[in-house]
């Protein structure tokens, strides 16, 4: 059965999965959904024989149905190659009794990678399939992290221009060094003075913005969305899931069938969004618990069944990937649980007019949520019983399931989604460990690291910081939709 997508605002046709890949978002301002989640067709026990890749192939084909199988094994084959530096692709880790998924063993050291490896692959062949001729812009807003994944994944990608926009003083040192060194002709980087909801929401107007996707088109050039708006970046990530299933059956951490937590951190909804797509189609999943940091409103909308961003300060954290407060993939969650369009539709409008709306969500999820004390108190507690250093975001979900976990007894085995390598928020990092840090300069902290833990500096941000700066140009918040007119002349 072939697997279409519609708008979460309802106002648009049925596409095919890559017409809502090169689309990226719907014309409505909504979202692409399924319009059914479809079941595995493969036992749950043959998973722990698969590869990365074939477990890959075996999901990705429920879901993209309209691409073949030759097309689908060679995204999946030219994304999880050697870029990823260990042939698992996404290893769990045993630290005692934390369980840990770690999804940055690919070149940006960061979970994206995951995603935006195979997104450009899906991408390109989904432009051929529909006949797409013009030049493809990947238009970004990023924490952090995506935008070096995407810029990474896109670099000389024929075909495809890329241009990304960062909060200038939101995300961490090595994360901007990692952006303003890239290479690649058709690559451009831009800090904006505003944070990432300012640079996210300006992006996803120029998406709808039918005028000057018009004055483009005739130019030559169609949008389309590395962000997790985009489904090609959610589909990829339903995949570990399954993966870190299957690990924690054959380390005997639990028995085929058992049912396990997923703790996860969240900032956009589109990491753990996968994770009930993942359960929907059938992986034994009890709960799904979503960790903020101070900018909580995820937490109180799970909590309280009110989402709001009225009178809520945006807190730059110590985890900048998830500082999100318009958390945008919630919105395919609201579709999904309401099955409305409408009701979707009119709680996406009560949001942008009144800053807030509500609606109850079943038990499936929890929320919780860890301060900048309760994440560092994370870090060095466990890196003092294990050696083992996580990053601040792996920290927050650390420290929100410990939380859950003192509230509610639940035994049901957990784990946690770890979504960067400490090395990209050493800094951060080793002042956790000890406040003798507490001065160290950034990419210092890089070094000292390395010392202090059981692994090594990843090649991707060795020497980082003697790397040519290529991308100097800093605009204002306001200036997003002119500086995109100006680059496609
Ligand atoms: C993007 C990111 C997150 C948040 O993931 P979402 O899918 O936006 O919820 C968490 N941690 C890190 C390190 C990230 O890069």
């Amino acid at each position: 059965m072939d697997i279409m997508f519609k708008s979460t605002r309802g106002n648009e046709n049925l596409v095919t999965a890559s017409q809502a890949i090169v689309k990226g978002i719907a014309e409505d301002g909504g979202l692409y959904v399924p319009t059914t989640i479809p079941k595995i067709d493969f036992s749950l026990d043959s998973i722990t024989n698969y590869s990365y890749q074939e477990l890959a192939y075996q999901v990705l084909k429920l879901i993209l149905t309209d691409y073949t199988e030759e097309e689908l094994r060679y995204c999946i084959n030219s994304a999880y190659d050697e870029k990823f530096d260990t042939n698992l692709i996404a290893p769990m880790a045993y630290a005692n009794d934390t369980n840990l998924l770690e999804l940055f063993h690919g070149r940006t050291i960061a979970f994206k990678d995951m995603a935006l490896s195979i997104l450009p692959y899906l991408l390109k062949t989904a432009a051929k399939k529909n006949g797409v001729n013009e030049k493809i812009v990947i238009l970004t807003a990023t924490s952090g992290d995506t935008g070096k994944a995407a810029l990474e994944g896109f670099a000389n990608v024929e075909g495809t221009q890329i241009i990304v926009f960062f909060p200038e003083d939101g995300v961490s040192a090595v994360q901007k060094a990692q952006m303003v060194t890239q290479t690649g002709e058709n690559t451009c980087v831009v800090g904006i003075k505003g944070n990432f909801d300012d640079a996210q929401t300006a992006v996803k107007k120029i998406f709808t913005d039918n005028d000057l996707k018009a004055e483009l088109k005739e130019k030559g050039y169609v949008f389309s969305s590395a962000n997790s708006i985009n489904i090609g970046r959610l589909a990829p990530q339903i995949v570990y899931y399954f993966y870190a299933y299957a690990q924690m059956v054959k380390a005997n951490k639990i028995n085929m069938g058992d049912k396990i937590n997923f703790t996860v951190p969240t900032g956009n909804f589109g990491n753990i969004l996968a994770g009930y797509y993942a359960k929907s189609m059938g992986l034994p999943v009890n709960k799904l618990i979503c960790a903020s940091n101070d900018n909580k409103v995820l937490y109180d909308f799970f909590k309280t069944g009110e989402y709001t961003i009225k009178n809520r300060d945006f807190v730059v954290t110590v985890s900048p990937s998830m500082d999100i407060l318009i958390s945008s993939n919630l919105e395919r969650l609201l579709y999904h649980l309401s099955n409305s369009t409408d009701e979707t539709k009119n709680m996406m409008e009560l949001l942008s007019t009144k800053g807030e709306y509500s609606f109850k969500v079943n038990s499936e999820f929890e929320g919780e949520y860890a301060t900048k004390d309760e994440t560092f108190n994370a870090i060095k507690s466990l890196f003092e019983k294990t050696n083992y250093v996580m990053d601040t975001h792996t920290a927050v979900a650390k420290a929100a399931y410990d939380k859950y976990l003192a509230k509610t007894n639940d035994t049901t085995p957990n784990v946690i989604v770890s979504t960067a390598s400490p090395y990209k928020f050493a800094k951060d990092v080793l002042k956790a460990i000890d406040n003798k840090y507490n001065n160290i300069e950034d990419f210092q902290a890089v070094v000292e690291l390395e010392k202090v833990s059981d692994v090594s500096i990843p090649n991707p941000i060795k020497d980082i910081n003697k790397k040519e700066v290529l991308h100097k140009t800093v605009i204002e918040k306001d200036e997003i939709k002119s500086f995109v007119q100006n680059k496609l002349k």
